[in-house]
């Protein structure tokens, strides 16, 4: 059982050149979340590409911020810069980077994920 699970998620990547094998909590991970083999096999090909095949995750998230977004943020860390924060104060700074770097990285996953699908449609695997 599951050995088919294992084989039904494998697939040929032509840029490793290279047979990819998902281990078996990954392939029943997948299973379990997309319901379908195909979508499986097709979701771990996106990621696999992701990864393998795209400079994702990006070393620099701040260029993943709008010109507002950087905007804020340089006038945010000027501030604090001049001041003596207090430990609220500094709490908050901490949270609201922190809110900016989750969406700059939402954004540049939700790039790089459709460059990866872009590669693999590309390359006919999918
Ligand atoms: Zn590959």
């Amino acid at each position: 059982m599951s050995e088919n699970i294992i084989e039904s998620l494998t697939f040929y990547c032509p840029r490793c050149k290279a047979v990819i094998i998902p281990d078996l909590e990954t392939a029943q991970t997948y299973l379990d979340i997309f319901e379908d083999v195909d979508k499986a096999r097709r979701e771990l090909i996106i990621e696999h590409y992701l990864k393998e095949h795209t400079t994702y995750p990006p070393r620099n998230w701040v260029k993943w911020l709008n010109r507002g977004e950087k905007f804020f943020l340089k006038k945010l860390l000027k501030e604090a810069s001049m001041y003596r924060l207090t430990e609220t104060q500094q709490k908050a700074l901490k949270k609201t980077i922190s809110k900016l770097k989750k969406r700059a990285l939402k954004r540049a996953y939700d790039y790089y994920r459709y460059l990866a699908f872009s590669l693999a449609d590309r390359d006919g695997v999918l």
